[in-house]
Formats: C-alpha cells, sequence, structure tokens
C-alpha cells in the first residue's frame, strides 16, 4: 500500500473525480438515448422511414457514448493498478498537462510526436 501511494501523484484524485463525474453525465445521456430508442420502437408512427433515420443518428450517439465511458473504465483502472500517467512507450511520466487535457492518453507528448514522425515517414 505504501508503494502505491508513493506512485500516486498529488493531482490524481482530481483527474479521477473529473472522471467519474464525466462517466456519469455519459451514462444519463446513454440512458436518456435508450429511452429514446425504446420510444422509437414502440411509437405507431407513419413516419417510419425518417424515424429510423432518426434512430440510426441516436444509436451513433449510444456508441459514441459507450466507447467513451469504456475508455474512463480503462483510465480508472489503470488509476486503481498505478498504471496511470506511465507512457506506454517508454514507461516515462505523462504529462500532467496533457493528462487534464486528454486522459486517455497513454502515451507522452514525446512518444506521441515520434509515433506521428513515423506515421508521416512511412511511405519512406
Ligand atoms: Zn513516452
Amino acid at each position: 500500500m505504501t508503494q502505491s501511494v508513493e506512485k500516486t501523484p498529488a493531482w490524481l484524485p482530481e483527474l479521477r473525480a473529473e472522471l467519474i463525474a464525466k462517466k456519469e453525465e455519459l451514462t444519463q445521456r446513454l440512458e436518456k438515448i435508450n429511452a429514446n430508442l425504446r420510444r422509437g420502437y414502440d411509437a405507431d408512427s407513419k413516419e417510419r422511414a425518417k424515424e429510423f433515420e432518426d434512430r440510426e443518428v441516436v444509436d451513433a450517439l449510444g456508441n459514441e457514448a459507450r466507447l467513451e465511458i469504456q475508455k474512463i473504465n480503462e483510465g480508472l483502472q489503470r488509476m486503481t493498478s498505478g498504471d496511470f500517467g506511465s507512457c506506454s512507450e517508454c514507461g516515462g511520466k505523462i504529462e500532467k498537462k496533457r493528462l487534464f487535457a486528454y486522459p486517455y492518453a497513454l502515451e507522452c507528448i514525446d512518444c506521441a510526436k515520434d509515433e506521428e514522425r513515423r506515421a508521416a515517414h512511412k511511405h519512406e
């Protein structure tokens, strides 16, 4: 236990709370989306085609929310295991600023840039 306390940066609880709040918000949004979908199924409407179109849009929004919830869960898991904020490439620390702007980042800014460079020069 004492080891993980040493590894845990002071700002981690703040970011963790942010992620949990975000997850809550997304979960509520997803529930609303699901409720809308159900209403669509039950509706006895003459505008079936239009409804179907709406349903697809709503479904896409739902998938987006689900995907983000999954990323948040993975982030929270990494926080629990102590891997959060460690670069998956070099094992170095990911900058606090980067994590607050993009909590799902798995690489430090240097490795992310390296990857971009590699991707850009792939054809050489
Ligand atoms: Zn790195």
